[in-house]
């Protein structure tokens, strides 16, 4: 970023970040995670510390239990993976892009057999292949199914429950896990009533912490497997962490990520996880009608192609044959002080990304959307007015009529 961050002539003001995570922390947040110090053995901490653990139960819709971590997502993929399976297991991966294929990368690199079922990134999986690839596996040799809930490379989001009725036709005993590392808090989830094994999450994204903690859900069908996984692991062992008091974390508690996450959950629950998921559905809807306006004259697209799959948390768009999205991110962020997300793996310059997750409102994603609109006129690249139009008209709406026309 240092080039980029000497060109800058917009200083003033706030930076518009519109990255798919990490995500702007709200203020009260920030002021949360900067107290004191305390000891984490102290009354007043456990206090807090069970309270953000009954909290996020509330968050995931379980009962079950939760592990936290101090790492970023990967390391509760990590914990996943060697938590439950043993050296030489199957795990299925169903395909959704960039995220699924690291989660894959991950497992084999510890010794796991993987198993792909192969999906268009731009529409996702076919249901139909997953059931046939469970109803293949007689021997039931998969442990486990690893999915990503929503693929935060190429904004398509995966229902949940047509995976696990798949399971649960081909009478497939496997644990699901799911990666809800870029849904919670965003859109809608139900650990418990969906039948999700392992559920992995972070802090950096729809809960709008800073980044460096994570954290499994985790059924009471997975704790029995994990009683006889036999994949080495220390830090992240399950069984050593249920033996202390905040049954997480083998070494210090991170405190300051307790204060914020108590804020965090508060901010959700003061505005409601109902509300939360409608502004989400809102503000993403905005974002498309944009892409679809600036689409004519053979301009930037929705990555996505699967309607019912249109996530709610980041919109990938794809740049017309010819343009590098990197070109466009780079005018949004020196002149217009807007950051956006980049494509990842594959899709490196071909699409950009506009995160609409956590701390955000109709000012804030018109803002990242009249930004992009400048800068494609900006590159010289083609598209058709309107975008920034179609998106307010849409917003001025009364949130009834927004429900049904979306
Ligand atoms: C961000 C993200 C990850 C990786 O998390 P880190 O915190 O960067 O380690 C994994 N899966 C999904 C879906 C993500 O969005």
């Amino acid at each position: 970023m240092s080039t980029t961050e000497s060109n800058k002539a917009a200083v003033r003001g706030r930076l518009f970040f519109a990255n798919p995570g990490p995500t702007n922390i709200p203020d009260s947040i920030l002021r949360a995670v900067s107290q004191p110090t305390v000891d984490f053995m102290s009354a007043s901490f456990l206090a807090l510390y069970d309270g953000c653990m009954a909290g996020l139960k509330r968050i995931l819709k379980t009962q079950q239990h939760i592990f936290f971590y101090t790492a970023s997502g990967h390391g509760a993929w990590e914990a996943a993976l060697v938590n439950v399976l043993s050296p030489g297991d199957t795990l299925l991966i169903v395909e959704t892009g960039y995220f699924s294929q690291g989660w894959a990368e991950m497992a084999e690199a510890l010794g796991v057999k993987v198993q792909t079922v192969a999906a268009d990134w731009r529409r996702g999986v076919d249901v139909a292949a997953l059931t046939a690839a469970l109803a293949a596996d007689t021997g039931h040799t998969i442990k486990a199914v690893g999915v990503v809930h929503n693929e935060t490379a190429t904004g398509v989001a995966l229902s949940l429950p047509p995976i696990r009725a798949a399971m649960d036709a081909t009478g497939h005993p496997a644990l699901l896990m799911a990666d809800t590392i870029s849904s919670l808090g965003c859109f809608d989830f139900r650990m418990d009533e969906w039948g999700i094994d392992v559920v992995v999450g972070g802090s950096q994204k729809g809960l709008m912490l800073p980044t460096g903690m994570s954290f499994t859900g985790v059924s009471d069908k997975a704790l029995a497997a994990h009683k006889t996984s036999t994949m080495p692991k220390h830090y992240l062992n399950w069984t050593a962490m249920m033996g202390r008091r905040h049954k997480s974390f083998i070494g210090t508690v991170p405190i300051a990520f307790f204060y914020g996450l108590a804020e965090s959950l508060r901010l959700l629950e003061e505005e409601g996880l109902d509300r939360v998921f409608a502004r989400h559905h809102r503000l993403a809807e905005a974002t498309r009608r944009a892409v679809r306006a600036w689409s004519g004259n053979n301009g930037p697209q929705l990555f996505c192609l699967d309607p019912s799959r249109y996530s709610d948390s980041v919109t990938a768009i794809m740049m017309p044959d010819g343009f590098n999205a990197d070109e466009l991110r780079k005018v949004c962020f020196d002149r217009f002080n807007v950051s956006l997300g980049g494509g990842l793996g594959p899709l490196g310059g071909k699409v950009f990304r506009v995160g609409h997750m956590g701390d955000l409102n109709e000012p804030m994603i018109l803002g990242t959307l009249a930004a992009v609109e400048m800068a494609l006129s900006v590159c010289g690249i083609p598209h058709a007015k309107g975008g920034v139009d179609a998106a307010m008209a849409y917003l001025a709406q009364a949130p009834e009529a927004m429900a049904e026309a979306a």
